[in-house]
């Protein structure tokens, strides 16, 4: 994987991850039936999903596989999407928003079912999710999540402020939410495993094959790349908060939000015993979203916002080492090696959106920082959609033309003063 063009950063993954499979640039005229732009979670599970049903495939990955969010992200395997089950029917209507929410709760189902099936070494751990309470309106958030998962008959957990402790190892939370479901891994191992499975299925991956341009020709598609082209008659985009100007307008359809993550080495077994015992993932319901987990070597990985460029220095993280210590004063003078960031694609709705802009051209992205679980079964969805010549219902919407956001130039003078206005209300309480 190329490192960043700074040299402040350090990603953990880059260290701990089980080796990539052999992959090579694409170099000269390829042709399939479908050609994938992007090496992540979206673009992978698209290949394997297609290999797997007979269908010939060849990914294109400007950098490295797993170079984007996919080999950078916290490892939560989270259920749900960010809106709540009420919400997104109500958004969708009681068909395709029931079975959004069936979806995406099942998401961490298939996830772990993947691995298994697969056998991918990837440390996964389905030890749950703690979604976390700090202020009176996230208590109510989780309350209100509660019921809305209890009616639906989900397995989730209303846990306390005692039972939160013993859960998390602080007194932080007011309250929180466990779903057994979720879980955690290694996320640039998992995506490494699923490039593997899709090769091994018969998918061709290429990285270092940046593409240049998607352009019609004859009645398909040609993608064209550095080093070469691949013909085909549909088209996935993936490329999610890394998305350029391959397709017009695809960038203003999603906001890349830089998310941050710092990580202590192998903690003391002190240490390790008394932060989250209960070994889930955790994030906090909030304004400013911070998540953290212990990984299976007993090293604590602390994200949230960091500054909304590339990192410059190790002071950038020092707001996630602080809060860290907040948390667990016994972290104080623990050495944090590893600093990272990746950039998040966010949509305005707040839903991943699937398009198809034109016949035979998807693009797929904007999973809120959902997309470990959901952008393995987005992949599922669209291999489906393809295979089957569009002809089988999928659950999720396809929409069919790109909606630009308002005033999209402007977004990082918006995300700045989001970021502070929501760190003032969570400190505020309100
Ligand atoms: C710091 C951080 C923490 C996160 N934590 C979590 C978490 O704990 N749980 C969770 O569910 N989600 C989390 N996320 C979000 C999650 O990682 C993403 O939703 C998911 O990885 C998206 O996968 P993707 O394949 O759509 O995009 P990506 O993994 O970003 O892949 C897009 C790829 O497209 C490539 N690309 C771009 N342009 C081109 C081009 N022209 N040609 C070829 N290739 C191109 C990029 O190089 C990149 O590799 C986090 C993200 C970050 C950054």
């Amino acid at each position: 994987m190329t490192p960043d063009a700074t040299t402040v950063t350090r990603n953990l993954y880059l260290e701990s991850a089980t080796a990539p499979p052999p992959t090579e640039p694409l170099s000269g005229e390829a042709r399939a039936e479908v050609a994938i732009v992007g090496g992540g979670y979206t673009g992978l599970s698209t290949a394997l999903h297609l290999a797997e049903a007979g269908v010939r495939a060849v990914l294109v990955e400007a950098e490295a596989l797993g170079h984007g969010c996919s080999g950078r992200n916290g490892g939560q395997v989270n259920p749900g999407l960010k809106p709540d089950p009420d919400e997104v029917e109500a958004d969708w209507g009681r068909d395709l928003g029931r079975r959004m929410v069936a979806l995406s709760y099942a998401a961490p189902d298939e996830v772990f079912a993947l691995v298994e099936r697969l056998g991918i070494d990837c440390a996964a751990s389905r030890t749950g999710t703690v979604r976390a309470a700090v202020t009176a309106p996230a208590e109510a958030a989780v309350a209100k999540l509660y019921e809305q998962c209890r009616a639906r008959g989900m397995p989730v957990d209303l846990l306390g402020a005692e039972a939160a402790r013993a859960r998390t190892g602080t007194d932080r939370y007011r309250s929180a939410l466990l779903d057994r479901r979720g879980g955690h891994l290694n996320p640039l191992s998992y995506a490494r495993g699923l490039a593997k499975a899709a090769i091994e299925a018969g998918a061709k991956l290429h990285d270092r094959s940046p593409a240049l341009a998607v352009e019609r020709s004859g009645g398909g598609w040609l993608v064209r790349t550095k080093g070469g082209s691949v013909a085909a008659e549909t088209v996935v985009i993936g490329t999610n908060g890394y998305t350029g100007d391959l397709w017009p307008g695809l960038a203003q359809t999603i906001v890349p939000v830089f998310s941050a993550i710092a990580a202590t080495g192998p903690l003391p077994p002190a240490l390790r015993a008394a932060i989250m015992p209960g070994r889930s993932s955790l994030y906090e319901i909030g304004w400013d979203t911070v998540y953290y987990r212990l990984d299976d070597a007993g090293r604590l990985l602390m994200g949230g916002r960091g500054p909304q460029r590339p990192e410059t220095s190790p002071a950038d993280f020092d707001h996630l080492l602080r809060y860290a210590e907040r948390l667990f004063p016994a972290l104080r003078g623990q050495d944090w090696p590893y600093r990272w960031s990746g950039r998040v694609a966010v949509t305005t709705d707040h839903y991943p959106h699937l398009n198809e802009p034109e016949p035979g051209l998807y693009t797929m992205l904007g999973y809120n920082g959902r997309g470990v679980a959901m952008a393995t079964v987005a992949g599922r969805l669209i291999a489906r959609r393809i295979a089957s010549k569009g002809r089988e219902p999928i659950d999720l919407p396809v929409g069919q033309g790109l909606k630009p956001i308002p005033f999209h130039a402007f977004r990082r003078v918006g995300i700045e003063a989001r970021i502070v206005y929501g760190r003032v209300r969570d400190r505020l309480g309100v």
